[in-house]
């Protein structure tokens, strides 16, 4: 492949690789495929024995199809492997020498799970993550404010590093106060701003607040990860009015990478970086692939990691994929809507399923909210049925209440199949992150949730 790097006025960063027709990226996934299935039964017991008890081996793969046949790969088997043989389990494939970065899962539904970074990983992490930042305009000289958490997640190290192979002068600003931020942004003047969505919605609300017009600020465009919400179309809008910028949806979790899907300037769906990952999308009850443009939980290997490969890893994440070329000219096969919701938060209420994500749609497109909400779960104690009640912070008029509570709860019946309550509360009584919004609150009786 050629490494050719791209000119500020080129489209792509890796034209070649990019615009790859679909029939030689399939062979280059495959080529890649062999060589990563092959080193995980050569170099790791953990995998040597999915595999023996599979019944599978790596001469099995001979078509990208036949990945179908292997075993999926679970963050709870990584949990147990890992309890089992401390510290980190025997999934690497490395040997510790090779060893450079270690980024754990967060860790917010138990053990966290260690996955070790190579020095060829972070250059392969690196170069994609430019990839994407370029795909929606970065360029040499660019000042970057990086808002993401740098200590102990995948995305802040990732975004510091492609900003420094792209010749950008970059603000390793973390998930520190919103005061801070809005400081730094003042001062520096960045062009670009990377958050997660619930951070920037805050800092939109406080530069708003202060009296801040977003136009008159530097930002140009940000790009915005760690949870489900920049491709909402109406917090998008959000977003992109309380900034000031074009904002650009991002995905990645810290078992398979950081940035390994963006959006690109057309803003219709993130592209994988197919190159380095195989990407599956698997029904959640059968595990067989679903047609392609129908949501299902997206399983993934890696094709070029070296130091912790999985093959077949469940991500719990649900979307659709689209194989078709992009507008934008790029063959990667993109996500359209992004994550939709991850499999965890799936709720079931009197019989229609939906995600907190969807909530949020319906809410982001209501004007006498805020951006800030809850879901909560309860139990009616006479009947002990579930109760699903939205909490969101009011912002209209006292004697319009009324018929405002109706209409959110129309208009969250129209998208969500099912009517839950709605509750309003006073602007700013919902507490804001700085990371990722916790949004669910399950106080149901008999749940451990
Ligand atoms: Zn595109």
């Amino acid at each position: 492949m050629s490494t050719d790097l791209a000119t500020p006025d080129s489209q792509f960063y890796h034209e070649e690789i990019e615009t790859l027709s679909r029939k030689k990226l399939e062979e280059l996934q495959l080529e890649r495929l062999r060589w990563q299935v092959n080193r995980c039964y050569d170099g790791s017991q953990f995998h040597r024995d999915k595999m023996d008890d599979a019944g599978v081996n790596p001469a099995d793969i001979r078509s990208i199809e036949d990945i179908l046949q292997f075993p999926i790969t679970t963050k709870q088997e990584l949990r147990d492997e890992q309890a089992a043989h401390p510290p980190v389990g025997r999934y690497s494939v490395a040997p510790t020498s090779h060893w450079r970065e270690v980024h754990p899962s967060t860790g917010t539904t138990g053990a966290p799970v260690y996955n070790l970074w190579a020095e060829e990983d972070i250059g392969n992490i690196t170069d994609w993550t430019a990839r994407t930042k370029w795909s929606f305009g970065v360029r040499p000289g660019h000042v970057i404010h990086n808002a993401f958490s740098y200590g102990l997640w995948v995305a802040g190290l990732a975004s510091h590093y492609a900003a420094r192979q792209l010749g950008c002068f970059c603000v390793p600003i973390g998930a520190t106060p919103v005061e801070r931020q809005i400081e730094y942004i003042l001062n520096l003047k960045p062009d670009m701003i990377l958050a997660t969505p619930s951070f920037a919605l805050y800092i939109a609300e406080v530069l708003s607040s202060e009296g801040i017009d977003p136009d008159e600020i530097s930002l140009k465009f940000g790009c915005f990860g760690g949870e489900p919400g920049a491709a909402v179309g109406s917090t998008r809008t959000r977003i992109e009015k309380g900034l000031g910028i074009s904002a650009f949806d991002y995905y990645g979790l810290a078992e398979i990478g950081p940035t390994i899907a963006s959006e690109c300037g057309e803003q219709r769906g993130i592209h994988w970086a197919e190159d380095h990952l195989l990407v599956e999308v698997l029904d959640e009850e059968t595990q067989m692939p679903v047609e392609e443009g129908t949501p299902g939980v997206f399983v993934i290997s890696h094709l070029t990691k070296r130091a912790t490969p999985m093959i077949r890893y469940w991500t719990n994440d649900i979307g659709i994929l689209d194989n078709s070329t992009c507008r934008c000219g790029r063959t990667h096969a993109r996500s359209p809507g992004g994550i939709i919701g991850r499999a965890d938060d799936m709720i079931v209420y009197r019989g229609a399923k939906f995600y907190p994500a969807q909530v949020e749609k319906a809410l982001r497109s209501f004007p006498q909210v805020t951006d800030e909400f809850r879901i909560r779960m309860t139990t009616d104690s006479g009947k002990g049925t579930d109760i699903c009640t939205v909490v969101a912070e009011y912002l209209g008029e006292n004697h319009s209440e009324a018929s405002d509570l109706a209409r959110l709860r129309q208009e969250l019946g129209n998208e969500l199949q099912v009517k839950p309550y709605v509750e309003f509360v006073p602007p700013n009584s919902l507490e804001r992150t700085v990371f990722k919004a916790k949004r669910l609150q399950d106080d149901r009786e008999n749940h451990d949730g």
